[in-house]
């Protein structure tokens, strides 16, 4: 199914347990609570025993449905997924969907924000404007999944700031503000990240 395809599909879901299918634990918090007020129970991949799949899309709504699919073919259960990343525009989108893998097997992301500020000393005089984006997947049991887009714009700033959150959150600045994402309550990030944004299409669609 292409990514045109799976966003015309329109599914409900219903109160109860719902796999929320990734093993990044800072995704795992930052979905589960904003599943938790519509009566969803999340279950995390881990605890249901679900492997990771391969991520083999070159796109984030690629991604995110592959995930999904795989989560709820193999559970019976309805599933969300969150494929997410860095666009940094001065370095043409990277790390884009590889924004996990900068940081490496051991998922340091000192070492990822590291990499980010060292390709961009190489282009001296470049803009550091940067979005996050978002893809969530809904998943069915059958296989149907249905894809949510969001983003948020800012710049990014150096060296990192704060220790909230997760990932790049240190070095992204969202437009209009002076804290980065990482100095930022849970809550302010929440109300105006990529996430929330993909999030509140999901619910406008789903619930
Ligand atoms: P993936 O979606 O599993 O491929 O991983 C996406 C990566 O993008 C995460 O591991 C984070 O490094 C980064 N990322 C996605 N969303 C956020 C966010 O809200 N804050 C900081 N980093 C993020």
């Amino acid at each position: 199914m292409t990514d045109k395809e799976v966003r015309k599909v329109t599914r409900k879901i219903l109160p109860g347990p719902l796999i929320v299918a990734t093993h990044n634990p800072g995704k795992l918090k930052e979905i589960s609570d904003l599943l938790r007020p519509f009566g969803i129970e999340p279950v995390s991949a881990g605890a249901a025993g679900l492997i990771e799949p391969q991520e083999t899309e070159k796109t984030f709504a690629g991604n995110a449905a592959l995930k999904a699919r795989a989560a709820s073919l193999a559970s019976g259960m309805t599933s969300l997924a969150d494929d997410s990343g860095l666009e940094v525009d001065a370095l043409g989108g990277a790390p884009g969907v590889l924004s996990a893998r900068w940081a490496g097997p051991g998922k340091d992301f000192r070492h990822a924000m590291a990499r980010v500020e060292a390709e961009l000393a190489e282009r001296p005089g470049s803009d550091f404007s940067a979005r996050f984006i978002c893809a969530l997947a809904a998943g069915w049991p059958d296989g149907v999944v249905q894809i949510f887009e969001g983003a948020v714009e800012g710049h990014l700033s150096f060296p990192p700031r704060g220790d909230r959150g997760f990932g790049y959150d240190p070095i992204f600045v969202p437009r209009g503000f002076s804290q980065t994402f990482g100095e930022m309550e849970p809550q302010m990030k929440h109300a105006m990240s990529h996430r929330a944004a993909a999030f509140r299409k999901f619910v406008e669609s789903c619930f």
